[in-house]
């Protein structure tokens, strides 16, 4: 059996195509159009793995520009998907929380890997990758810098919970001379309090895996943990759980 999973993410699109024991991933921003991303990612996976799309038994697609891609058999919403693709890599997992592009979500999983319950922020972008994009604009790097220039030693409070009135207080510090590694911990630092707050509320238990692009940013690992008083566990491959699950689901 053969089967994909795309997760159109607000950010990046994701694939994932089983075949037998083989593992094709797939990646790419996901633009002003999530239909022909995900069209792209099966193409993309497609002469990975030396495949024609009839070759493909099933594919579900899932994140939320799936219902825009009509390229899928079924779609499944993010929550299943992730707590899938999680419990899969993760059998011990019971918590998961997951930061993406513009959403935050905790899953709480049984011992079977179902879903028990969830709490999701996608109202505001504090506490989401969009929060982190918006300060690294500001400090004028790469998102993907943020997790290495922190100095946690230095950490100054980022207090506004609103990423607009953030950014400015991020210019101000700078302006002030602040270090910016210290201004980076402060942003991570705000970023673990938001979505801990959310997790502390759903209730903990651990194994607590940390899912979503964002989970490759050590900064904002560091801080989930110092926030929870709990270790959480940066999930291998973090961007690909969603897609990893939906092709599970498929098959
Ligand atoms: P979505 O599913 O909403 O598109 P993702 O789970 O793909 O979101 O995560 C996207 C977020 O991941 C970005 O907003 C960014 O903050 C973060 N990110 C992406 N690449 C990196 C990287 N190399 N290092 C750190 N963070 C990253």
């Amino acid at each position: 059996m053969r089967v994909v999973g795309i997760d159109l993410g607000s950010v990046a699109a994701k694939g994932v195509l089983l075949d037998g024991r083989r593992i094709y991933t797939a990646l790419r921003p996901t633009g002003w159009s999530p239909r022909e991303a995900g069209e792209e990612i099966l193409a993309v996976l497609l002469q990975q793995a030396g495949l024609h799309a009839s070759q493909v038994d099933k594919t579900v697609a899932t994140g939320y520009g799936r219902v825009t891609y009509n390229g899928a058999d079924r779609t499944i919403t993010e929550i299943s998907c992730h707590a899938r693709g999680v419990f899969h890599l993760y059998p011990q997992a019971r918590t998961i929380i997951d930061i993406g592009g513009q959403d935050s979500k905790v899953i709480s999983i049984n011992h079977e890997g179902k879903v028990a319950d969830f709490a999701m922020n996608d109202r505001c972008a504090a506490g989401t990758g969009r929060f982190l994009q918006v300060m690294a604009n500001a400090l004028g790097l790469e998102v993907s810098q943020l997790g290495e220039k922190e100095k946690p030693g230095e950490q100054v409070t980022v207090s506004s919970m609103c990423t607009v009135f953030a950014e400015s207080e991020v210019i101000g510090l700078l302006a002030a001379g602040t270090s910016i590694g210290g201004i980076i911990a402060g942003v991570h630092q705000a970023v673990g309090k938001r979505v801990a707050a959310m997790a502390k509320k759903l209730g903990l238990v651990e194994k607590i895996i940390f899912t979503g692009g964002v989970a490759m940013n050590k900064g904002v690992h560091r801080a989930l943990c110092e926030e929870l008083g709990y270790p959480v566990l940066a999930a291998q491959e973090c961007q690909f759980t969603g897609a990893l699950g939906a092709a599970l689901l498929a098959l």
